[in-house]
């Protein structure tokens, strides 16, 4: 079995990482998605537990005091940060566990947990990156600017990245995902194992 690791997806608001993420686990029942906690109120449709985990920001701040968070940041104007117990009980009992986080948290993760496969999603352009967070009609007007500056910035980090997606369709998108999970899996650093009981 290979072992198990993260897989950080990060790109700007628009860029897709929501559609993407959730074909790719609707195809891959083997993978694990990393609930994130959120000081942001809940958008119509989104479900405590599911989405995320709706906390103010007291609760926030106490889990980030207490070390439960891997990483946390500050993005557009909300908290939101990875548990650390669900992602490292499962990456020991060998799973692939989607990230869906910010630049800035994918920094940090970066820096505690090295081996984990960061990969950039990008839209095919900046019009339509603009044209999507629009669209999706639950963002104020100032959120929306405040979304598409913020993307100029995320963008400055991609040579951080292992791969970099374009989600031009979301299941070209999704296929690529799911090919870099496929050779990440036969890195020999992660099947070092089967090589021991080949050779025994
Ligand atoms: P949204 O509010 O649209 O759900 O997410 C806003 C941004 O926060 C997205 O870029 C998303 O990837 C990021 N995000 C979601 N969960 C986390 C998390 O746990 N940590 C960090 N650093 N960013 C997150």
């Amino acid at each position: 079995m290979s072992k198990g690791f993260l897989l950080v997806i990060s790109g700007p608001s628009g860029a897709g990482k929501g559609t993407v993420c959730k074909k790719l686990l609707e195809r891959n029942n083997k993978l694990v998605f990393s609930v994130s906690v959120t000081t942001r109120k809940p958008r119509p449709g989104e479900i405590d537990g599911v989405n995320y985990y709706f906390v103010d920001e007291k609760e926030f701040d106490q889990m980030v005091e207490n070390g439960e968070l891997l990483e946390h940041a500050c993005v557009h104007g909300n908290y939101y940060g990875t548990p650390k117990k669900f992602v490292l009980d499962q990456i020991e009992k060998g799973e692939v566990v989607i990230l869906e986080i910010d630049v800035q948290g994918a920094m940090q993760v970066k820096k505690s947990y090295p081996e984990a496969v960061f990969v950039f999603l990008l839209p095919p352009s900046m019009d339509e990156l603009k044209n999507r967070i629009a669209k999706r009609g639950t963002e104020t007007e100032e959120d929306i600017a405040i979304r598409f500056k913020n993307a100029f910035e995320e963008l400055k980090f991609i040579d951080e990245y292992d791969y970099i997606v374009i989600n031009d369709e979301v299941i070209r998108a999704v296929e690529k995902t799911e090919a870099i999970i496929a050779a990440e899996k036969l890195k020999v650093k992660r099947i070092k194992s089967i090589l021991d009981k080949i050779l025994n």
